[in-house]
């Protein structure tokens, strides 16, 4: 048994629980890719190369969370859908 966070009702214990993400915030990632380039030189043989490539990934960090009902959950859910 649980109280849901945002209509404060008390969810009986049979009733799953859903957490729900209140607040993000942008996150930068950053990915080293190691890539290999092998060139072929005519007379020469095979070279390799190395390349370090660091890529910036942009994504979200959870801040906060609360636990709420399914009704809660399912309004929140298709609230996000319309935007
Ligand atoms: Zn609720």
């Amino acid at each position: 048994m649980f109280r849901c966070e945002k209509c404060k009702k008390i969810v009986p214990p049979k009733e799953k629980s859903f957490l729900l993400v209140v607040e993000k915030r942008p996150k930068i990632y950053h990915i080293n890719i190691v890539k290999t380039i092998i060139k072929r030189r005519p007379g020469k043989g095979r070279k390799k190369k190395k390349i370090y490539i660091i890529k910036k990934a942009t994504g979200w960090e959870i801040k906060k969370e609360i636990r709420v009902c399914k009704e809660c959950w399912e309004k929140e859910r298709r609230s996000n859908e319309v935007i």
